[in-house]
């Protein structure tokens, strides 16, 4: 029971990585807020993490609005109390290469990855700060480091994350905030799913461990970063990535 009695705000925890992550924490004694841009599958999430014994409440919430965020936090609030984690985990790709972009496609990707996490970190901080005590963790991604053809958009939002990561951890020091950044390879959701299986082939040749990574293995560092356990650690990335990026 690493995190018993915290309160977690996750984004984008409806399914995929996020309901690992969630699921995770609330097995380690976790209170979750579940908030996704669809708010139904997130409420199914959050009826099935109360069955494991914790509170677990559903919270309509689409990364990319201020107004939406805001929200979310005062929902948060009212029905939890002071947000001890906060996992910045909501993202989407939208990939083509860089000359057949078009705007829009690089605006949402940035909008919900980057700006997204801008915006909950800032809420987040306001209240961690004041109770001196806090852990950011958020989603980054291998890409960040290596790029991939087709997705400069994403990984340039993953990229972000990185700097924002970086900057948090150094302003928010000495209120007591750890802000963390844990970048998964490939890993078996509906985000990767849709790619056809001869890439999935190609990626998997590049991986020295030989396979594709789980969400529970992002989700145990994850957890890791939201414990106690790490609590001497900031500014940090942890790579999930079976080798392939070293
Ligand atoms: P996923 O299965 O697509 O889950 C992402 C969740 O975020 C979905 O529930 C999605 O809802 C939600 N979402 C989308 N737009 C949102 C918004 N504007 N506001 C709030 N929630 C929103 O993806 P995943 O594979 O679990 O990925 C989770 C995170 O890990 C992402 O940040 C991704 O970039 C990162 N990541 C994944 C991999 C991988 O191999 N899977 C590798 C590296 C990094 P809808 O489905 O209803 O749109």
């Amino acid at each position: 029971m690493r995190l018993k009695d915290k309160n977690a705000f996750i984004t984008g925890a409806a399914q995929g990585i996020g309901k690992s992550i969630a699921i995770g924490m609330a097995r380690e004694g976790a209170n979750v807020a579940i908030t996704d841009v669809n708010f139904e599958s997130a409420e199914a999430t959050a009826t099935e993490i109360k069955e494991i014994g914790v509170k677990s409440i559903a919270i309509k919430l689409d990364v990319s609005s201020q107004d939406e965020v805001t929200h979310a936090f005062s929902t948060f609030s009212k029905e939890l109390g002071p947000v001890d984690i906060l996992v910045n985990n909501a993202g989407i790709t939208k990939d083509t290469l860089l000359m057949r972009m078009k705007e829009q496609d690089w605006d949402a990707v940035i909008n919900i990855n980057l700006k997204g996490t801008f915006l909950c970190c800032k809420e987040a901080v306001k209240i961690m700060a004041k109770q001196r005590l806090g852990k950011i963790i958020s989603i980054s991604s291998v890409v960040a480091f290596t790029g991939n053809p087709g997705q400069s958009n994403y990984s340039s939002s993953k990229a972000g994350i990185i700097g924002l990561t970086k900057t948090i951890a150094r302003e928010y020091a000495g209120r007591g905030i750890r802000a963390n950044a844990v970048a998964p390879g490939f890993i078996q959701t509906a985000m990767t799913d849709i790619l056809p299986d001869a890439v999935k082939d190609e990626m998997k040749k590049s991986i020295p461990l030989g396979s594709f990574g789980t969400p529970e293995d992002v989700t145990n560092a994850v957890i890791f970063l939201s414990s106690a356990e790490s609590d001497y650690i900031s500014g940090q990335v942890i790579h999930v990535n079976g080798g392939m990026y070293m």
